[in-house]
């Protein structure tokens, strides 16, 4: 059987290295092409309002993905706040860019991931993550042997 990639990663220790790289990345921000050098690890924020906390707008499993992926219990799907895109037409534009939701630690990103696995959820679905891919790889390191991490993006990242 064939394995999860990040999941090997984790074994050899290279996913907790990527992490801690990835981690530099806040403190002068270039994790997008916005390249705003602001530093999220003083909570400053650049142009996607967002400090050193992902924000959090929703979770939950999510019934709307192809059938492979939203499976018999869905998928586990958590809304990021405050994308780095802020694109006019967004479908999501009330959770992408409403200032509703939760700045969350990455102990409590970690522990909604494993709420989500609780409710028989068959994978982790980040919706708009680019700007908190360092937040997800810091609670990713939380987890132990969560299944299978996979993300919504619009491709606008550096990392
Ligand atoms: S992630 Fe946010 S703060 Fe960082 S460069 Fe992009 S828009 Fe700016």
């Amino acid at each position: 059987m064939v394995e999860v990639s990040y999941l090997s990663l984790m074994k050899t220790g290279e996913l907790k290295e990527r992490a801690e790289r990835a981690k530099v990345y806040p403190g002068d921000c270039c994790c997008c092409p916005h390249r705003c050098g602001v530093d999220r690890f003083s909570d400053e924020r650049g142009y996607c309002r967002t400090g050193q906390y992902a924000m959090v707008s929703a979770y939950g499993p999510h019934f709307g993905e192809e059938a492979p992926l939203v499976g018999i219990n869905g998928s586990g799907t958590i809304f990021f706040s405050r994308c780095n895109m802020r694109c006019d037409y967004c479908q999501n534009h009330e959770i992408s860019q409403g200032d509703a939701g939760v700045e969350m630690p990455p102990e409590m990103l970690a522990e909604i991931m494993l709420r989500l696995q609780d409710m028989g959820c068959h994978n982790i679905n980040l919706v708009s993550p680019s700007h908190v891919v360092p937040q997800v790889l810091g609670a990713r390191r939380h987890l132990q042997d969560f299944a299978y991490l996979w993300y919504i993006t619009a491709g606008v990242t550096t990392l």
